[in-house]
């Protein structure tokens, strides 16, 4: 079984996604860390010109890196690796942030990206979340969520988030990036955030974490029965 997840910036696509994951004995793939690894990648490598990224390096160099996603042994907290090396913190950051959507607009990432997501979700039961992955990754997926909120209750959450790791940002920073993010992403030439035909909409703005949670895992457990 495919349970495809997507949404809008912030709308608490892998805090729900994994706990669901974790009810529904469900392998749980954050596909938007994918892409921000890709961003540290090119960050790391001196890829980017202010805004704009030297695509033809990134062509070049795109087959020698790797993303995977190792369990933290003493928490079992699923961490993102870029060539082996943990970068889970780098990635969460507002410089990976403020890039991310720039390279997640780039066909042949896209396509390498979505190659390897693809090969995941073959292995057996999943919960993928992203912005194109009832729509482009997995279009077959059994069940499918589209997950929103308003832009200022998920630049909320995302900024109580960051300062609980002891970030040092502004609600105003915060919430420039989540609006620039939805437009890019809304916008995109390939695979734009869309929702899809046969998605189930979720407007979490006024739903606790638990209630976002019990709302999927009784919609999917509906559907696996058949219903
Ligand atoms: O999910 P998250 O907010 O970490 O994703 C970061 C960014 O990666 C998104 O804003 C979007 O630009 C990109 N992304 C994407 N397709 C996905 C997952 C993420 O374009 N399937």
């Amino acid at each position: 079984m495919v349970v495809a997840v997507d949404g809008y910036s912030s709308t608490g696509k892998s805090t729900v996604a994994k706990l669901v994951a974790k009810k529904l004995g469900l392998m749980y793939i954050d596909t938007g860390a994918m892409y921000r690894a890709v961003t540290y990648f090119a960050l790391k490598s001196n890829l980017f010109n202010g805004e704009k990224v030297d695509e033809v390096r990134l062509k070049e160099l795109l087959p020698n890196v790797t993303v995977s996603f190792m369990a933290e042994p003493s928490t079992g907290k699923n961490l993102t690796c870029l060539n082996g090396e943990c970068v889970e913190n780098e990635i969460r950051g507002m410089e990976v942030s403020n890039r991310v959507s720039i390279i997640a607009a780039i066909g042949f990432v896209r396509q390498f990206l979505v190659e390897q997501q693809q090969a995941m979700g073959r292995v057996g039961n999943v919960i993928m979340d992203g912005r194109d992955i009832g729509t482009v990754v997995f279009p077959d997926a059994q069940v499918k969520f589209f997950m929103t909120a308003s832009p200022q209750v998920r630049a909320k959450r995302r900024y109580d988030e960051l300062i609980a790791k002891g970030d040092s940002v502004t609600y105003e920073e915060v919430e420039k990036n989540v609006l620039t993010r939805d437009y890019i992403d809304t916008h995109r030439e390939v695979s734009p955030l869309v929702q899809a035909d046969d998605a189930i909409v979720v407007d979490n703005g006024n739903m606790s974490i638990e209630e976002n949670v019990e709302l999927m895992v009784n919609y999917i457990k509906e559907r696996s029965n058949g219903n």
